[in-house]
């Protein structure tokens, strides 16, 4: 992406057409030159629209096959300008600021393209989180009688990592994870979290290389009984974990009262189903 334009000038004298937006993804595609998915043969010819068929076997692949703009019935224009919008915005794109830069006549329809294109821009290790960070883990699944905070046979370990913005929670970052030991945890911190940001953790011995890793962490001593609640409402296409699926495996074993830079309520940001895999 280093040609990508450097301001909303060159932008739009980029993509002002199908036909240029088209060339850009099959750049993206097939940076090398194209190559059938099929035979591996490297000549090819345009179909229409965005199929390219291999002169070798006649397969059609389309450029925007596995990406966001898959089956899309919008022209291509207005979701390059969806993904200006989003990304030439220091805080970030709106819903409402999206659905009036591109005309949209549904709010949903722009709530829709904005998740969906922040999802698609999100990339490991690219945009980790930082300032002050709280990491918890989580168990996913049904309840399980006699088993107790990290002990569990059948559900799955989560964990979370979401980053304090003012009094609420802005982005976060979750993973399933085999266990709640340090070599499961750090992993996921290191991926997840920007160096030298302030982690919150219940203290749980498994955070312990934390400082070793270069983040700041207040140790929480705490036997609250009330959960931190993460309550995630996700609009994930791609099979996200609903909230109340998230507050019913919470386990109410952290959080400090008081403490600033606990998770409020809700949070509103869409899951990234990939990092489940
Ligand atoms: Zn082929």
């Amino acid at each position: 992406m280093e040609d990508y334009p450097r301001n909303l000038a060159e932008f739009e004298a980029r993509f002002s057409t199908e036909a240029a937006c088209r060339e850009y993804l099959v750049r993206l595609r097939w940076p090398d030159g194209f190559r059938c998915p099929r035979c591996g043969g490297r000549k090819d010819w345009p179909v229409r629209g965005l199929l390219r068929q291999c002169a070798g076997c006649g397969y059609q692949s389309s450029v925007t096959a596995g990406t966001i703009f898959q089956d899309t019935r919008k022209p291509l224009t207005v979701w390059f300008r969806a993904m200006w919008a989003v990304t030439s915005q220091k805080n970030g794109a709106s819903a409402i600021g999206l659905q009036r830069v591109l005309g949209l006549g549904s709010y949903d329809t722009a709530w829709t393209w904005l998740h969906k294109l922040r999802r698609a821009m999100v990339r490991p290790g690219r945009d980790r989180l930082s300032g002050r960070v709280e990491v918890d883990e989580t168990y996913w699944g049904s309840g399980e009688k006699g088993v107790r905070g990290r002990q569990t046979e059948s559900k799955a370990l989560i964990v979370i990592a979401a980053q304090e913005d003012g009094a609420g929670v802005g982005r976060i970052r979750m993973r399933r994870i085999p266990d709640a030991s340090a070599e499961s945890l750090m992993p996921f911190i290191e991926e997840a979290i920007e160096p030298g940001s302030v982690v919150h953790t219940d203290g749980w011995i498994g955070y312990d290389p934390l400082k070793r890793k270069g983040y700041p962490s207040p140790r929480h001593i705490s036997n609250a009984t009330k959960g931190i609640g993460v309550g995630v409402a996700a609009a994930s296409p791609s099979g996200g974990v609903s909230a109340e699926a998230m507050a019913a495996g919470y386990a109410p074993r952290c959080g400090q009262p008081g403490a600033p830079g606990l998770l409020p309520g809700r949070v509103h940001l869409p899951l990234q189903s990939t990092k489940f895999a």
